[in-house]
């Protein structure tokens, strides 16, 4: 869609704007290090930002500069920079065991402590196994796999097209590229994979109709996805797979009864569901799981980030049972469950996650969320009145600001203003870090801030905002 190639051009200025908002002089000689999710003339031209500490929710880069980290690293440092708890489990299992695979029913305690712990927290539905990746990405591959897997074990060749939607994000290898629904994740890949479908972004602001209600819009979505199975023939689609709440796609929440209404469709037509929780598992949205909150009942669910607070690379599937039993029994037939990572379940990984789980649980994580969340949400929504914003939306402790030339016709600026961008580079002037995407700025603190520290994000974001609105106001004279 328009957005989608948007986002591309202003990746491009947007990069520069943000940066150059940071180093004035352009002495960068550049790096040897090929750059995730950079344009390679940010990558040659721009010196790039170099954290160097972190402390609580603060990190410090090379210049001794002091950023509140807004974003916790990728959506992740749910428990800040300096978790020393963290640290000790770390070391404690490195001076025990640094490594041992599960390969071959060859395993080591934590990744079988650590499975056990999950399938007793995951309420909504009861869970069956966990199978340990490293990634979100990988985890999300593993994803389709398995259900594939599962449909030939059931004899159900033709049954293995993935609907996801548009603007999601679940990762960047070939099947998590291809299931995301944003045009520079494909664009020069030869994505997506003919396997999936994309069905509608469920952003009831920017897509609803003229006079439809939330209700209303879920409903038409929920009949979209219909009309998508009955045209490519039920006994072709798979699964479903969706982020209960959106992320990089722009922090996007459902609307009213959304998950009410796709749901009954997916049980009509046999349609496995898979839950990509990676941003919101453990707390995000002030429940330990967004399944929870808007009452979904998943097949499999992908969790990372938050399970270790960032501190090692994890993640992992929740799988139901009955995907586990046509496993068990069509790979006795085959000889092995052929699919494994040699990380996969790494002890040290898995002491942390255990250790990051039982701190959220001594220090009652999820009280202390629902005691800061609301003032974060109301008060930021509050700087929805400028003149520049269409929409501020999110739950919980996770966040976005949509920039919107005429706030009427919701028309985005031109991409080539980097508005996005240039806020995004302000907050980084004055010391906060966040992201941002075309016209989109995104939020999600470390769930351990204070109000305090929610006060500094509300100053320095009604700061970087007034300064936007003066940039745009230049750019309209010319
Ligand atoms: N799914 C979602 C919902 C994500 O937000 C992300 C990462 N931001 C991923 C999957 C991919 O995770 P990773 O970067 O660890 O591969």
């Amino acid at each position: 869609g328009p957005n989608e190639s948007d986002a591309i051009d202003s990746q491009k200025n947007a990069s520069h704007a943000a940066l150059d908002a940071v180093h004035h002089e352009r002495t960068f000689q550049g790096h040897s290090m090929l750059a995730p999710f950079t344009s390679g003339c940010q990558q040659t031209e721009v010196e790039p930002l170099i954290i160097e500490k972190g402390e609580g929710i603060y990190v410090w880069d090379h210049n001794g500069k002091k950023y509140l980290d807004a974003l916790a690293g990728l959506w992740c440092t749910s428990l800040g920079f300096s978790e020393e708890r963290l640290m000790n489990a770390a070391w404690n299992q490195m001076t025990k065991l640094p490594f041992y695979h599960s390969f071959w029913n060859r395993t080591s305690q934590r990744p079988l402590d650590l499975a056990k712990e999950l399938i007793d927290m995951f309420k909504p539905v009861k869970m069956g196994k966990v199978f340990f990746c490293c990634t979100g990405s990988e985890a999300n591959d593993t994803q389709v796999k398995l259900v594939w897997y599962y449909n030939n074990a059931l004899g159900r060749e033709k049954k293995k097209k993935i609907i996801a939607r548009q603007k999601s994000y679940h990762g960047s290898t070939l099947s998590a590229a291809s299931l995301s629904g944003l045009t520079p994740l494909h664009t020069g890949f030869d994505l997506p994979a003919s396997f999936v479908l994309h069905t509608d972004c469920a952003h009831y602001w920017r897509y609803h109709l003229p006079n439809e209600s939330e209700e209303q819009y879920s409903s038409r979505l929920a009949d979209n996805l219909e009309k998508l199975i009955l045209k490519e023939g039920p006994e072709t689609i798979a699964a479903f797979i969706a982020e209960p709440l959106m992320g990089a796609g722009g922090v996007i929440p459902p609307p009213a009864t959304y998950w009410d209404k796709i749901q009954p469709i997916l049980k009509k037509y046999d349609i496995l569901l898979i839950a990509d929780e990676v941003i919101c598992a453990f707390g995000r949205l002030g429940t330990m799981f967004a399944c929870e909150k808007y009452n979904i009942k998943p097949d499999l669910v992908t969790i990372a980030k938050q399970l270790s607070s960032g501190y090692m690379p994890i993640s992992a599937i929740l799988l139901g049972q009955h995907i586990f039993d046509a496993l068990a029994s069509y790979s006795n037939g085959l000889g092995t469950f052929g699919h494994g990572f040699t990380y996969g379940g790494h002890p040290v990984a898995c002491a942390v996650a255990l250790e990051t789980l039982r701190i959220y649980k001594e220090r009652s994580i999820l009280v202390h969320i629902n005691e800061v969340a609301p003032i974060f949400q109301t008060e930021m929504k509050k700087l929805a009145s400028s003149p520049i914003v269409g929409e501020i939306r999110g739950e919980g402790l996770v966040l976005g600001i949509e920039f919107v030339g005429d706030k009427k016709i919701k028309k985005s600026f031109p991409a080539e203003w980097g508005v996005g961008a240039y806020f995004s580079g302000q907050c980084t002037v004055l010391g906060m870090l966040i992201r941002f995407a075309g016209d989109m700025a995104m939020m999600s603190p470390p769930l351990i801030i204070t109000i305090e520290e929610i006060h500094e994000i509300l100053r320095i974001s009604a700061a970087a905002l007034k300064a936007t609105e003066e940039h745009v106001l230049e750019l309209q004279k010319k």
